[in-house]
């Protein structure tokens, strides 16, 4: 139905059920579009938390990296100061000549799949010790 307003404009007048059907065609429309938002916006989430993982994993990977150049030979300070012990443990009667060519204590790296393996053994008694940081594969 139409009617004019005082304006002179030609308006819709909406019965009841028209006026209903509107309303409830609205709501749906906002339920739709609210979810294809969500749907979107988690989408956006995921992919944000899959970069910022990736980064994170590069990141690490790389000071791991940083570090195991800073310990020379060693992965760790922890692989380094079980060196260390170790090699005050069998000083022997080297001490004197350590510093121009005495038998220091030698690394036995072993590669497997997952890390190496490092043994340190003692030219002078044969002692092996395993002084592997596992917390650095
Ligand atoms: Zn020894």
């Amino acid at each position: 139905m139409y009617c004019i307003t005082d304006d002179g404009d030609i308006q819709k007048i909406y019965d009841g059920k028209e006026l209903a059907e509107a309303v409830l065609n609205t709501i749906e429309w906002y339920k739709k579009d609210n979810e294809k938002l969500t749907h979107q916006n988690k989408m956006m989430h995921d992919h944000a938390k899959e970069v910022v993982k990736h980064e994170y994993e590069k990141e690490i990977k790389y000071l791991n990296e940083r570090l195991a150049l800073s310990y020379g030979e060693f992965a760790s300070k922890k692989e380094k100061d079980a060196y260390d012990d170790f090699e005050r443990r069998h000083m022997h009667d080297r001490i004197e000549s350590k510093y121009n060519g005495g038998r220091a204590p030698y690394l036995i790296p072993t590669g497997t799949g997952i890390g190496t393996i490092l043994h340190v053994k003692c030219p002078i008694c044969g002692a092996e010790e395993n002084i592997t940081d596992t917390e650095m594969w």
